[in-house]
């Protein structure tokens, strides 16, 4: 498999003994698996690692814009607990962006990571007062609630949204901060394992942002 193993919750290594993986820092966790590269074979590996868990993007795709990296959280397709997946493009007002779309089952610790919170899940701010965005996945318009990143060095800055969709979290990680302007526009998410066909047609590759 042309996917690299991991942990959900930090850059240290796992090992897997009698099916059981586990991190040196957080102990017992499910793996974590990513491509070396972003690329449509990687991706075909990705979306057989996820079994039926969706993985979501922005769409439509702006025409410069590419999947610059993904993963999937699961000791098989059928334990599948979270995926992630990156676009990256352009925009005007903010040069380089990159937007990063998490789904997870409570406690699974990746968005989190991805959005340097801290923590497994997000905090109190969900659902607390107005939300600031809402994006559609398929007939439903899920809300969503900004949530303070902890972290404020350079490679953190970050504006990161996060609501609850079908049982589970639903983060949105813009990078650069500034990006939040482009949430003004409601945003349709699709699950690429349901492109068939249209994958061929999806741009992989560009640099793999840091998370
Ligand atoms: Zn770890």
């Amino acid at each position: 498999m042309s996917l690299v193993v991991g942990c959900p919750r930090c850059r240290g290594v796992v090992t897997e003994h009698q099916q059981e993986w586990a991190c040196v820092d957080h102990g017992p966790t499910p793996p974590l698996w990513r491509p070396g590269e972003a690329s449509y074979e990687s991706f075909t590996a990705h979306l057989g690692a996820a079994g039926t868990f969706p993985t979501y993007v922005p769409w439509p795709m702006g025409p410069d814009w590419q999947v610059s990296d993904f993963a999937v959280v699961g000791a098989s397709p059928e334990q599948a607990c979270a995926t992630m997946a990156c676009t990256s493009g352009t925009s005007r007002l903010d040069g380089p962006v990159d937007v990063f779309v998490v789904t997870e089952e409570a406690g699974t610790g990746l968005g989190s990571r991805v959005a340097g919170t801290g923590g497994r899940d997000p905090g109190p701010e969900v659902r607390d007062g107005t939300p600031v965005a809402r994006v559609r996945l398929g007939r439903t318009a899920v809300p969503l609630w900004v949530v303070s990143a902890g972290r404020t060095d350079e490679e953190f800055d970050r504006f990161v949204v996060v609501g609850e969709a079908e049982g589970r979290w639903l983060w949105i990680v813009l990078r650069p901060a500034s990006a939040v302007l482009l949430l003004r526009d409601e945003w349709i998410l699709r699950d690429l394992s349901g492109l068939g066909p249209l994958l061929v047609d999806t741009r992989f590759g560009g640099p793999r942002p840091p998370w």
